[in-house]
This record gives structure tokens, C-alpha cells and sequence, in this order.
């Protein structure tokens, strides 16, 4: 029987969790703040930005909204981050990715106070992951670690497979998977699009974690027998519906669950986890900052 994964469950336990936190924080007078920053007329970016702004208004988190016009000069992002850093009422500050052409997002993200970076991407907070002394743990691998250890996979001595090495997605989530750590311990293979044979790659494996962007592109002729599948991706393909589309993951969740041990569904996976993890990150900056500690889910 395939363990179908429950991301919306898992992502109301965290939510949970955090409200007792941001109780405590708030017995001693702090209530955490994330400012959102959006650059961009893209009606995607726009979407993310007000769903995790909803999210911190549901836990009681307080949401700041700046929206720039993409059209203004970049050192007009640049100046509102150096304003967030300095302001001791915001506790976590996200820049809404991507920016425009004109703007260096490396320089954004280099300017973001490593202590308000609640997305996890600032250099220093990189390395300190890779160092295995995280301080925010970028919120999708985070979350899929969770919801890991929520369905009792064990990664200890496991072999895992990431397909994608990007710097939000696959690159963390292979680190964690291989730190000397609770939730780590695997032994790690990153595939990419160079890799050659990759369904020998993922044939091997007893986690694969999906985060390619390509629909469906793991079905379950390319997974072992009782693996587990962890889908990242969201993808949108023509659909003959209202909307004209529909959103798929990167497995092709039909065949791959006649073979898989354990599988999270696109949406209601991952998805909603990492909306739970900017929270956690952001009630965890906020304890940080202000030296009230709280347990974290
Ligand atoms: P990127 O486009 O930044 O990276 C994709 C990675 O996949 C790259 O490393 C690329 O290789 C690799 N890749 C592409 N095609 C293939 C292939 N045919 N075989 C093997 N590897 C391949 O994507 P992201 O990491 O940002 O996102 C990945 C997916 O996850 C997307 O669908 C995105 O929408 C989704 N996503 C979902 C989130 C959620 O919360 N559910 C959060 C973040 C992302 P190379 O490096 O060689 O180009």
C-alpha cells in the first residue's frame, strides 16, 4: 500500500506549533514581522508574495508589504533593503525573486542582514549550512526534510537522489540530506542535465527528491521497488479546463505510485510546506533578535 504523503497535514502541524511560539513571543511583547518586498508586475510573483503574506496574517505573524515598480533603479530595492535592516520592527525581510534584468540579485541578496534572512540564501547563512550549523534552512528543502520525519523515512544510511542542483532547491536539499545530523546521514547522489542515465541513477535510490521543472519527466519504470518520492515540482501544462492549464509535479504521480513505498501529491506536498517554513524561519529570526526563546515545531 503506498503511503500517500499529506503536505497540507504536516504544514497545519507546523503552523500549530508556531502559534504557541508566537504566543510566548507576544507574553513578552513581540509580535514577529516579515517584510515582503516585490519587484516585479509578473502576476506569478504577485500570487506568492500575497499567499505568504496571508499565511503570517493567519499565525500572527505581521505582514509588511513594499511593492516596487520594476521600472525604478535599483538602487531603489537596494536602499529599501538597507531601511528594513536598520529597523529593529522587522524581524525577517524576503525579496520576492526574480528581479529584474537590471537589477544584480546576487547583490540583493548579499545586502539582506544574514540575521533577517529568512529565505536562507545570503552567502554567510550558505555556509553556515554547508557547514552544518545552519541558521535559517531554506524553506522547500526544510520543509521536505519534515515531512520525512513525518512519514518515518529514515534517511540514515539511505540513498538518496536529488534531481536539480539549483541554489533554492537542489543544492540545500542535498546538503541536508548529507549532514552529519538528525534528518541527514544519506548518502547523496545529485543528478542535473548532464547527468547521463539518469533512471539508473534513480532506480538506485531509496529517496528521490524531484526538483527538475520538467513535467513529469520520473515516472515509475524509473523508481525502485518501495522508494519514496518527494515531488518539488510545480509545473503548468495546457489543460482543457477553465483556466486553460493545470499544475503538475516532476513524477508522473500515476505510475510512479504503483511503485513507490511513499509519495507527496502535486499540489498538496511540498507546496504547502514551504509556505509553513518561511513562518518557522521567521518566528525563529524574530527569537533570535529579540532574545525571548521559544520552541520551535
Ligand atoms: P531550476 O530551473 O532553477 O533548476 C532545475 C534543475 O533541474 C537544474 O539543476 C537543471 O539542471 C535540472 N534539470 C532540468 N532538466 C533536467 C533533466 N531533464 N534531467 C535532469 N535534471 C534536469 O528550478 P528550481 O530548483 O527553482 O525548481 C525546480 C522545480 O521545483 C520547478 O518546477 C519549480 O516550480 C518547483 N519549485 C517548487 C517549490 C515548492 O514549494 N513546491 C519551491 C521551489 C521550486 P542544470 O543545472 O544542468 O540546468
Amino acid at each position: 500500500m503506498t503511503a500517500i504523503i499529506d503536505g497540507d497535514a504536516v504544514a497545519s502541524d507546523v503552523r500549530d506549533g508556531l502559534g504557541d511560539a508566537i504566543d510566548a513571543l507576544a507574553d513578552a511583547g513581540q509580535t514577529p514581522a516579515l517584510a515582503t518586498v516585490l519587484m516585479s508586475d509578473d502576476p506569478a510573483s504577485e500570487t506568492y508574495v500575497s499567499m505568504k503574506q496571508d499565511d503570517c496574517e493567519e499565525v500572527g505573524i505581521e505582514a509588511i508589504d513594499i511593492e516596487i515598480d520594476p521600472d525604478a533603479p535599483a538602487a531603489e530595492l537596494y536602499d529599501t533593503i538597507d531601511d528594513l535592516n536598520a529597523d529593529d520592527d522587522v524581524n525577517g525581510i524576503l525579496v520576492q525573486m526574480p528581479v529584474p534584468d537590471h537589477v544584480d540579485d546576487r547583490e540583493v541578496l548579499r545586502r539582506i542582514d544574514p540575521e533577517k534572512d529568512v529565505d536562507g540564501f545570503h552567502p554567510e547563512n550558505v555556509g553556515r549550512l554547508v557547514a552544518g550549523n545552519a541558521r535559517y534552512k531554506p524553506c522547500t528543502p526544510h520543509g521536505i526534510q519534515k515531512l520525512l520525519a513525518h512519514a518515518g523515512v529514515e534517511t540514515e544510511g539511505a540513498d538518496a537522489v536529488v534531481v536539480g542542483r539549483s541554489d533554492i532547491v537542489g543544492k540545500p536539499m542535498a546538503n541536508l540530506l548529507m549532514q552529519k545530523a538528525a534528518g541527514g546521514n544519506a548518502t547523496v547522489t545529485v543528478c542535473h542535465s548532464r547527468t547521463e542515465d539518469l533512471a539508473a541513477k534513480t532506480r538506485g535510490a531509496d529517496i528521490v527528491i524531484a526538483a527538475a521543472g520538467v513535467p513529469e519527466m520520473i515516472d515509475g519504470s524509473m523508481l525502485a521497488e518501495g522508494a519514496t518520492v518527494i515531488d518539488v515540482g510545480v509545473n503548468r501544462v495546457d489543460a482543457d479546463n477553465d483556466k486553460g492549464y493545470e499544475l503538475v509535479g516532476d513524477v508522473d504521480f500515476e505510475s510512479a505510485r504503483e511503485v513507490a513505498g511513499a509519495i507527496t501529491p502535486v499540489p498538496g506536498g511540498v507546496g504547502p510546506m514551504t509556505r509553513a517554513m518561511l513562518l518557522y524561519n521567521t518566528v525563529k529570526a524574530t527569537s533570535r533578535q529579540t532574545g525571548v526563546e521559544v520552541t520551535l515545531p
